[in-house]
């Protein structure tokens, strides 16, 4: 068996621990004589897994008591239409960031008043907006934004002004890759795919106080309160999913250490990288540098074809998934929880040697 580096921005590599886990505990999860895929979600052993799950993130992202913890379903993508069918009163702030601020902005713009208030349009989306207070629209009731943009590779270092108002933010691609003051947000969400599991379920953590008042006559799988009311329960919820979060959380506190510790991995992870592409002669990363994704990270050679060349040999090398998103063209390597520290050494041995044979 050879395992691959697999840099793919998501779904996305695995700790082997939990896939060894998973394995382990397939004939027979809990000692219930069955795989998690077999049970029924209104076993005591699927709610023990469930409660587990929650235990774990409330302790390893220190959720504060006035939070709730909802496992959806419809991807990162659902949550575009169901924060405004649950916030959205009179109008919303969005900084639009690139493609996943772009579609929540077109799902809002269905459901209610909408102000784009800052855009890195302009730069093909390589910068992170500054925007003050008073960018903000007077009859806003929140201000959503992407903290980590997945295809351009931008993560905002500090949160934006937004006083007197809500703060909803996506958290799909760096939720857990460090410390997050969940104080400081009123729902953060984040499908499971890139940090947290396999794809079919997303997290959304929420200030108790902002379920219950969704618009009238909504669909029940789109209110919030309907996952509050029934702990994500009311219908079948992704168990399996749920259950490998789990493992992973698992991982995070006894194998990793906690968030504190994953903070420097990721760090480490990501200068190691962008440090080698500063110096390189033939790779640039187009991002401007403050506002670096420490998760994913985009380089071009300048060259359609010695880019298309790059991907197609370090595949033969084992280092796979590193296409950019098509929007951008060149690589991209998305350096996960997951992604060892040898990944990285391999990419950039890998990369170095490509640079000698190709300048
Ligand atoms: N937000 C971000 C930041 C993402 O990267 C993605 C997916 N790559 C999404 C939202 C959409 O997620 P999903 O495919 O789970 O709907």
């Amino acid at each position: 068996m050879t395992r691959v580096y697999n840099f793919s921005a998501g779904p996305a590599c695995l700790p082997e621990w939990v896939l060894k886990k998973a394995a382990e505990e397939m004939l027979d999860a809990h000692e219930s004589g069955m795989s998690v895929m077999e049970m029924s979600h209104r076993s005591s052993e699927f709610q023990s897994i469930l409660d587990t799950c929650k235990e774990r993130l409330c302790r390893l992202m220190n959720i504060p008591e006035d939070y709730e913890i909802l496992f959806c379903q419809g991807g990162g993508t659902m949550q575009f239409s169901m924060v405004p069918l649950n916030l959205l009163k009179h109008s919303a702030d969005i900084i639009n960031t690139g493609q996943w601020t772009k579609k929540a902005i077109m799902e809002h713009e269905k459901l209610g008043t909408t102000h784009v208030i800052a855009s890195s349009a302009d730069a093909n989306f390589t910068y992170i907006p500054k925007i003050t207070q008073n960018d903000l629209s007077p009859d806003s009731d929140y201000l959503y934004i992407c903290e980590n943009n997945t295809i351009y590779g931008t993560k905002y270092k500090e949160l934006p002004p937004h006083e007197g108002k809500l703060l909803v933010a996506d958290l799909s691609s760096c939720i857990l890759s460090e410390k997050t003051d969940v104080s400081k947000y009123d729902l953060i969400f984040a499908g499971a795919q890139k940090n947290m599991g396999p794809a079919g379920v997303t997290i959304v953590i929420i200030k108790k106080d902002l379920i219950g008042h969704a618009k009238e006559n909504i669909p029940s799988l789109l209110d919030y309160k309907t996952y509050a009311d029934n702990d994500s329960m009311y219908n079948t919820p992704p168990c399996y999913s749920i259950y490998m979060v789990g493992l992973v959380l698992e991982w995070l506190e006894k194998e990793i250490g906690g968030l504190d510790e994953m903070e420097k991995l990721s760090r480490k992870r990501a200068k190691m990288l962008y440090d080698y592409i500063d110096s390189s002669k033939l790779y640039s990363n187009p991002v401007v540098k403050e506002d670096r994704s420490y998760t994913n990270i985009p380089f071009v050679t300048g060259n359609t074809d010695l880019d298309k060349k790059f991907v197609k040999e370090a595949k033969e090398a084992g280092l796979v998934n590193l296409k950019g998103h098509r929007t951008v063209g060149g690589m991209r390597a998305s350096l996960y929880n997951a992604m060892p520290i040898e990944g990285v050494e391999a990419l950039i041995e890998f990369m170095k040697k490509f640079e000698k044979e190709n300048l």
